[in-house]
């Protein structure tokens, strides 16, 4: 095990598990927090829209991550290629028969499907699609961490904050 992954402690702490958490920190450190916060079952399914290749998909295995990948068009006609990732199986067909081979739209219908995959809370989205960015009370570092945008006094975002502040700060740590 390499020595500046020692101090991770996560509930998968078996030493390939964290060399691999390592490696994807290498790659990118969003990749690697978003493969752990899934892996910890904080969020359903995760979405990476950069390319990564077999080595890296296989990176996101190693860590009893199920993976798929979808081809989607955007406006100008071009293909993009995304990554998902979970634990589940259903969750990741859902994605597949949803979205692959469709363009990328950001409809309050979409996004509210999006949220429930990827574990927003549905109280965030919607005062999202009605106020995008609406001032809410979290602290810069505690909304940077999150993935989701918090609607303000948010009860169940106060709860998922020190479970993600957990993982960010291990994470920061190896
Ligand atoms: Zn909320």
């Amino acid at each position: 095990m390499s020595n500046q992954c020692r101090h991770v402690d996560l509930h998968h702490d078996s030493p390939e598990i964290q060399r691999t958490i390592c490696a994807l920190k290498e790659i990118d450190f969003e990749l690697a927090y978003l493969a752990v916060l899934t892996l910890e079952g904080l969020k359903p399914l995760s979405r990476w829209e950069k390319t990564l290749s077999e080595g890296d998909l296989e990176l996101l295995r190693q860590m009893n991550l199920l993976t798929g990948q979808v081809r989607r068009t955007v406006k100008t006609g071009k293909d993009v290629v995304e990554t998902i990732f979970s634990r589940t199986p259903a969750y990741i067909q859902l994605y597949e028969q949803t979205f692959d081979n469709t363009p990328i739209d950001k409809s309050p219908q979409t996004q509210r499907f999006e949220s429930f995959l990827f574990g927003y809370p549905a109280c965030c989205v919607n005062n999202y699609i009605r106020e995008p960015y609406a001032p809410n009370n979290l602290t810069e570092q505690e909304q940077k961490i999150l993935f989701h945008w918090a609607c303000r006094d948010c009860k169940i975002t106060h709860l998922l904050l020190p479970a993600y502040t957990r993982i960010y700060d291990l994470l920061n740590r190896c």
